[in-house]
């Protein structure tokens, strides 16, 4: 019988003094070495085979990894040391950015989001990462740093595959940086799961909407999709069309119909691909309507 769970293998446990000293054994023990953040994934993708490494690098505490601030002019930045319950009980967030409280209190349960990270959720590249169609509809860019010196990368640009992202040896993501949130924006994350804590999102979707006068229909809308396409995305045909169209319930309807549309699920244990079509169409109907009531109001 196979076992699915072999266990924790030996590996050694690295705690570099710098970020540079970080990035430089990481590029030396390419394909040997990882860095992580929580661990949550990390721990469990060894435990179970899924991933060989011979070296775990804590990247927590390194320059810049515990920040947690807030600028009206310049956003959100959030560390890669920010754990998610850090991230929802911070004043900031809660205030103007409730669609991230929702999303990250989404993730499995209390105790493993003591552990988990936005960033770790976003590296890891998951198409089911919950809090990262938040960070895309508010424009999310990482700082990476690597041995050859520090970059940015918006989101949108940031994965190619599950699992696989635009990141090079030896680079180490320190932080993401989300967009003040527009003036009189709403949002709501919808998370259909098999039960309601502790498993991943079959769909999920994330949707902020907020007046624009550049939009003819007077309003801008943002909608990103978790689980229904190989890298998490945003659905821009029926942004699009919220931004042309007077919004009516018939508008926010065909809108719901571009999502579903946009979408390329496939089947998994957790729900079969045209359940994931249907619902990608429900729940982002829902979340438009959610959004466009307060906004209306
Ligand atoms: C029981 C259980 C339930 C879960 N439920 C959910 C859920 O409901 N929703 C959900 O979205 N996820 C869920 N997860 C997955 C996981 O908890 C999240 O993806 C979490 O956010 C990962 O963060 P972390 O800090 O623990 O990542 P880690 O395990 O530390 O790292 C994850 C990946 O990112 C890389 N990485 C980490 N930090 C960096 C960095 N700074 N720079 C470059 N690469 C980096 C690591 O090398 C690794 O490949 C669950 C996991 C478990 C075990």
């Amino acid at each position: 019988m196979i076992n699915p769970h072999p266990g924790l293998p030996e590996l050694e446990y690295v705690k570099p003094a710098s970020l540079s000293e970080a990035c430089k054994f990481l590029e030396e023990h390419d394909g040997t070495a990882k860095p992580f953040s929580g661990g949550t994934d990390s721990f469990v993708r060894l435990r179970d085979g899924v991933i060989k490494l011979d070296y775990l690098v804590d990247i927590k505490g390194l320059d810049g990894t515990k920040e947690l601030s807030y600028d009206p002019k310049k956003g959100l930045t959030i560390g890669a040391a920010v754990t998610m319950n850090q991230v929802v009980k911070n004043k900031d967030v809660i205030k103007y950015y409730p669609i991230l409280v929702q999303a990250a209190n989404s993730v499995a349960s209390y105790q493993l989001r003591n552990r988990a990270t936005i960033i770790g959720n976003i590296c890891n590249a998951s198409p089911a990462g919950d809090t990262i169609g938040s960070c895309l509809v508010l424009d999310g860019v990482l700082d990476v740093t690597g041995t050859t010196g520090k970059r940015t990368i918006p989101l949108n640009t940031f994965f190619l595959a599950p699992g696989r992202t635009v990141l090079k040896t030896g680079e180490v993501v320190t932080s993401i940086t989300l967009l003040p949130p527009p003036a009189g924006m709403a949002g709501v994350y919808k998370k259909l799961g098999r039960n309601i804590i502790s498993d991943l999102s079959i769909v999920g979707v994330a949707v902020i909407g907020y007046p624009s006068s550049k939009s003819p229909s007077g309003y801008t809308f943002r909608i990103a999709l978790a689980s229904v396409a190989p890298v998490p995305m945003e659905a821009l045909k029926a942004e699009a069309i919220l931004s042309e169209k007077k919004i009516t319930t018939e508008t926010l309807a065909l809108a719901a119909d571009f999502a579903m549309d946009a979408v390329t699920p496939i089947d998994d244990v957790r729900g079969s691909a045209r359940y994931r079509k249907l619902m990608v169409r429900n729940l982002t109907r829902e979340a438009l309507t959610e959004v466009w009531t307060k906004l209306s109001k």
